[in-house]
């Protein structure tokens, strides 16, 4: 995702200001609650103090940060496009910045900063859109699910020999179902089939059959099993369901967004899952920043529960080998918390503001009554069950910069007791890790970000030019040319 900072018209709204019946419409208003200094002291003074210690942080940074680009071929009806996502991983030597930060500098020079990359890689995706039948498929659609199962068995997503991408999904079905706590007799729900270490597909995605299945199991080595039904492909990615928004000939941004953070997500616990095979506890020293919320969005949102319990499994592994706990946050460049945040640190006198050096979670009960307020009888829903496996907490850093974080929760699932404390920051035993690791890589060079995503996004952004548009010219000549 990109950062803000794009100027907007200044002067469009004067008209209506000047005009009387605005005026007249806007002095008999009431605001329906008073802005209470008061309230706002209050929560400010829930914000507690932390050190800062350079010295706790992890030595390695893995930042991951995906961009979407539509490469629109015809713009005319039915709109033709090819889709492509670059999900960009960027590894940081934390400790070779902090020399660096030594010169004291408030700025750090960007090309200092190429100098700190141990390694960056960039994982390519690319998609048939609306209107384009690829080889060996019969719709688009259709062509879509080939190439999502293919782009998951490429090359370029094995990592430690012989880990693929497609390795990751089947095993984030296996630890999302033994997490969740799902009975054995609730086949529906179930994805992965241990015996057989295939994963179960229980609808089948072919347009116009769409059949509920008893459960088709696929194997790992097989690319596509026909449906029972239809004769048609069943592919096990078809359990992210995410060609269900895929249109046949309209524009497809939406799915390309969703596939971007899902693919953003499985590829960190691609990450996790080579760690834990190769080496558990080494996972102690290689934090993991994601671009936004610990939270998977749409039709692959069930997924954030296996991110939750690798999250806990990697934890395990660092305590048995008496190592400090694994660090995995996100960074939200926007949204309501963040806009909170900036709203109760605004215009004040010093002394009322948000004290630098300090954090402040935000539990339901804050986020329903200030952040984003819902009526009394709707307060006990727990806020992102079904998507969020982090939670927020806003920092201040010790130079005085605003970030929300997305801490990963630490308890492995949602059913125990131990998930409705994770409002409490004793809960979290590498929040002062975190911290560190924040205060390691805040950066002025733009407002809420960090250097990890600065770093990720240069690597990921394939939404500029010249990328974006030599992705066009090649996608036109190729179809073109046919
Ligand atoms: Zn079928």
């Amino acid at each position: 995702m990109g950062f803000k900072g794009e100027p907007t018209g200044k002067h469009g709204h004067t008209d209506i200001v000047r005009n009387p019946e605005f005026q007249a419409f806007l002095s008999a208003c009431k605001p329906m609650m008073a802005s209470d200094g008061d309230v706002r002291v209050q929560i400010v003074r829930r914000f507690q103090p932390y050190e800062r210690n350079l010295t706790l942080h992890p030595d390695y940074l893995v930042a991951i940060d995906g961009s979407p680009y539509v490469s629109e071929v015809d713009r005319r009806f039915p709109s033709t496009q090819v889709l492509y996502v670059k999900v960009a991983s960027v590894k940081l030597d934390l400790a070779r910045l902090n020399t660096l930060r030594e010169s004291k500098a408030r700025y750090i020079d960007p090309y200092e900063i190429n100098r700190i990359e141990q390694a960056a890689t960039a994982l390519s995706f690319w998609f048939n859109g609306a209107n384009l039948v690829p080889e060996g498929a019969s719709t688009p659609k259709a062509g879509f699910r080939m190439m999502l199962r293919r782009q998951f068995a490429s090359e370029q997503s094995r990592i430690g020999g012989q880990r693929f991408l497609i390795d990751t999904l089947y095993d984030a079905c296996r630890l999302r179902q033994g997490f969740e706590g799902i009975p054995g007799n609730d086949r529906d729900k179930l994805n992965y089939d241990e015996k057989t270490r295939s994963l179960i597909v229980r609808r089948c995605a072919n347009l116009g059959c769409e059949a509920a299945l008893e459960g088709i199991f696929v194997p790992r080595t097989i690319e596509s099993v026909p449906c029972p039904a239809c004769g048609e492909p069943i592919y096990a990615t078809d359990v992210l369901r995410l060609d269900e928004a895929f249109q046949e000939y309209q524009d497809n941004e939406g799915v390309l967004t969703r596939i971007r953070t899902t693919l953003e997500h499985l590829l960190a616990l691609h990450y996790l899952l080579y760690v834990h095979e190769a080496e558990p506890s080494a996972i102690h020293n290689i934090g993991i920043v994601m671009d936004g919320a610990l939270a998977i969005f749409g039709e692959s949102a069930k997924f954030h529960r296996a991110l939750m319990a690798m999250h806990k499994i990697g934890m395990d592994d660092c305590g048995s080998a008496r190592r400090p706990m694994p660090v995995l946050f996100g960074i939200q460049k926007s949204g309501e918390v963040l806009d909170f945040a900036n709203l109760l640190d605004a215009q004040q006198a010093a002394e009322d503001c948000i004290p630098n050096g300090s954090f402040l979670f935000v539990d339901d009960d804050l986020r329903y009554r200030y952040v984003s307020p819902r009526p009394e009888a709707y307060r006990n829903a727990v806020y992102g069950d079904e998507t969020y496996y982090g939670q927020d907490v806003i920092v201040k850093t010790h130079a005085g910069r605003i970030f929300v974080l997305n801490l990963a929760y630490t308890c492995g699932n949602k059913a125990g007791g131990e998930f409705s404390r994770r409002g409490d920051p004793l809960c979290y035993p590498a929040l002062q890790r975190a911290l560190s690791t924040v205060e390691a890589v805040e950066s002025g060079l733009y407002s809420g970000s960090s250097i990890p995503q600065q770093l990720a996004h240069k690597y990921a952004s394939i939404s500029h030019v010249p990328g974006g548009k030599v992705l066009d010219i090649l996608a036109k000549q190729a179809i073109k040319g046919r």
